[in-house]
C-alpha cells in the first residue's frame, strides 16, 4: 500500500513533508475503532480520513497519538482504551509491547480465530471477487486453532551481543539493532528456552565473547536451539564469526552436562559482516548431525540448517487437511508443487499411487530424498528447479496429474504455474496458503476452470498476525 501511494505522487505534486489530511503527527486523537487490519491494527476513522492504531481492537474508544501520516491513510500508537472491548486480553508477556514478534496477544485466542477467518473472507471478496453467501458460495471454516496455544514453538534463534560489558540475549528492539535480553518467550517451546539461557550463562562464565556487530568483532554472533517435539531431542547451533572457539572442549561438556535433551551441538561459522545469520560451514562439535521428529505417521531428519516447520502440532492439522482435501485414494498421480523438505509429499504418498515433489532449493530437495528414505516410501520422486518449469516438463514426458497440490511462499505461484494448471486440467488443485492475498489472486485466476469449493483457515502462529489456510478447487466439469 505505502508503494502505490509513493508511486502517484509526481514531481510536479506537493512535495510537502506532511500531506494536507485532518490529522498530524504528533497530535493526540480519539478514535472508534471499527476493525483491524491484517497487522492486528484496529482500524478507524478521523474526519474521515484512515488511522491505523497500534494496539487497538475493534469495538473499542481509545485516544491515540499519530506517528506516520500519508494522503489517504495514517498510523497511530493507542495511549488509552476509553471504552474497552470485551474481548480484549491482559498479554501475559511482559515484553510484549517491546518485542515485535507477537502482535495479537492483547486479543482473546478465540477473537484471533475469529479474526483470521474474517481476514481470509476479506481477501477473498475484495480481492477475488468471489462470493461467501448464497448459491455458489465459497464456505470458509471458522479457523482451526490449538487447545493450548503457547510454547509452540520449536525452533528457536537468539542474537547474541553484550550490554555493559556483559553478554546478552534476547531479540531486536523494535526498529534498531538494540538487543534486549530476554530468557523467556512465551510462544517457544520451554526445551529451547531453557537450552538457549543455559547456552548464554555457560558462555558467560567462560568469558566467551558476545559478537558486536558495529566493530564486527567478538565470537558469538547467535545462539539457535531446536527441538524435535515429539521426541525431545535438542539440537544446539552456535553460530560464530571465526572458526576458533577457546574453551570448546569445556563448553561442549558442561552443555552435554546440563541441557536436557541435547543430542547434538554444532557450529556454524559466519564470518561476514550481514544479517543473514548463518555462514557457510557448519560442523558437528558433539553427537548427531541431526535430530529427528514425527509429523503423525512420518518421521524427519533435521539438521542445522534444513527446513522444517516451526509448529509442528498445527502443521499435522494443515497437512490432514491438505490429505483430506486432495481425496487421494492410493490410485491417484499426485504433483506437490513448492514441496521444500517433502513433509507434504511424503503425507500424501501414503494415499497415492505415486507423488511428485518439485522445489526450487536443491539442498531441501536432498533431505526430501533423505526423508522418503528414512520412512521407506518408494513412491515419491524429487526433483530441484522452480515449478514453473519442472511440472510443465513432467506434463512433456506424460506425467498426468489427477491432483495438483501447492503451497507457494508469501507472494504465491508464479504466473506460468497457473496457466500449467490450467492447461494439465487435474481434477483437483489443493492450494495451501500463507498469504491469504495471494491466495486470493491466484484462485481467481484458477476459477476459469475451477470451483472454489471451501477454504481452511489454520492457525500456524497463534498470537501473530501469520494466517495460514487451505483451500479445495475441483474442475467444474467434474
Ligand atoms: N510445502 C513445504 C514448504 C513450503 S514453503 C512445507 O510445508 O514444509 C515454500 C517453498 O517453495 C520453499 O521451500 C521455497 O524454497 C519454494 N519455492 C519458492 N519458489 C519456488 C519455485 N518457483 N518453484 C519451486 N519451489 C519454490
Amino acid at each position: 500500500m505505502a508503494k502505490t501511494a509513493k508511486k502517484r505522487r509526481g514531481p510536479h505534486q506537493n512535495t510537502k513533508a506532511e500531506p494536507d489530511v485532518p490529522v498530524r503527527v504528533g497530535q493526540t486523537v480519539e478514535v472508534e475503532i471499527t476493525g483491524m487490519n491484517h497487522d492486528g491494527a484496529g482500524v478507524g476513522r478521523v474526519e474521515g480520513y484512515t488511522l491505523f492504531v497500534k494496539g487497538a481492537l475493534s469495538g473499542e474508544r481509545v485516544r491515540a497519538q499519530v506517528d506516520h501520516v500519508k494522503k489517504s491513510f495514517g498510523f497511530a500508537t493507542m495511549v488509552e482504551v476509553l471504552e474497552q472491548s470485551a474481548n480484549r486480553a491482559l498479554p501475559p508477556c511482559p515484553l510484549y509491547d517491546r518485542c515485535g514478534g507477537c502482535s495479537l496477544q492483547h486479543l482473546a485466542y478465540e477473537e484471533q480465530l475469529r479474526h483470521k477467518q474474517q481476514i481470509v473472507m476479506d481477501n477473498l471478496r475484495r480481492i477475488g471477487g468471489f462470493s461467501l453467501e448464497g448459491e455458489g458460495a465459497i464456505t470458509v471454516h471458522p479457523t482451526l486453532g490449538m487447545s493450548e496455544p503457547w510454547r509452540y514453538r520449536n525452533k528457536s534463534q537468539v542474537p547474541i551481543g553484550e550490554e555493559n560489558g556483559a553478554l546478552v540475549g534476547g531479540f531486536y528492539a523494535e526498529k534498531s539493532h538494540t538487543i534486549i535480553d530476554m530468557d523467556e518467550c512465551l510462544i517457544q517451546h520451554q526445551a529451547n528456552d531453557v537450552a538457549v539461557a543455559t547456552v548464554k550463562r555457560l558462555a558467560s562464565e567462560l568469558n566467551i565473547q558476545p559478537y558486536d556487530e558495529v566493530r564486527h568483532a567478538g565470537l558469538l554472533r547467535h545462539v539457535v536451539a531446536k527441538v524435535g517435539v515429539k521426541t525431545g531431542e535438542v539440537m544446539i547451533v552456535l553460530v560464530t564469526a571465526q572458526e576458533e572457539i577457546p574453551q570448546r572442549e569445556r563448553l561442549v561438556a558442561a552443555i552435554r552436562e546440563q541441557v536436557p535433551g541435547v543430542a547434538s551441538i554444532v557450529q556454524n561459522i559466519n564470518p561476514d559482516k550481514t544479517n543473514v545469520i548463518f555462514g557457510k560451514t557448519t560442523r558437528t562439535l558433539w553427537g548427531s548431525d541431526v535430530i529427528y521428529d514425527t509429523i503423525g505417521p512420518i518421521k524427519f531428519a533435521i539438521s542445522a540448517r534444513s527446513f522444517y516447520q516451526v509448529n509442528p502440532a498445527q502443521t499435522e492439522v494443515l497437512y490432514n487437511k491438505t490429505l483430506e482435501y486432495a481425496g487421494a485414494t492410493g490410485t491417484e498421480t499426485v504433483i506437490d508443487a513448492y514441496c521444500g523438505i517433502g513433509t507434504i509429499s511424503l503425507f500424501l504418498a501414503q494415499k497415492s499411487r505415486h507423488v511428485y515433489g518439485v522445489e526450487i532449493v536443491p539442498e531441501a530437495i536432498a533431505d526430501a530424498k533423505r526423508n522418503a528414505a528414512l520412512n521407506g516410501v518408494e513412491n515419491a520422486t524429487f526433483e530441484a528447479g522452480p515449478a514453473e518449469v519442472v511440472i510443465p516438463a513432467w506434463y512433456e514426458q506424460g506425467i498426468r496429474a489427477d491432483v495438483i497440490v501447492v503451497d507457494p511462499p508469501r507472494k504465491g505461484c508464479d504466473e506460468a504455474l497457473l496457466a500449467t494448471i490450467l492447461e494439465m486440467e487435474p481434477q483437483r488443485v489443493v492450494y495451501v496458503s500463507c498469504n491469504p492475498s495471494t491466495l486470493a489472486r491466484d484462485l481467481k485466476v484458477l476459477a476459469e476452470k475451477y470451483e472454489v469449493k471451501e477454504v481452511q483457515p489454520v492457525d500456524m502462529f497463534p498470537h501473530t498476525g501469520h494466517v495460514e489456510s487451505v483451500a479445495l478447487l475441483v474442475r467444474t466439469d467434474e
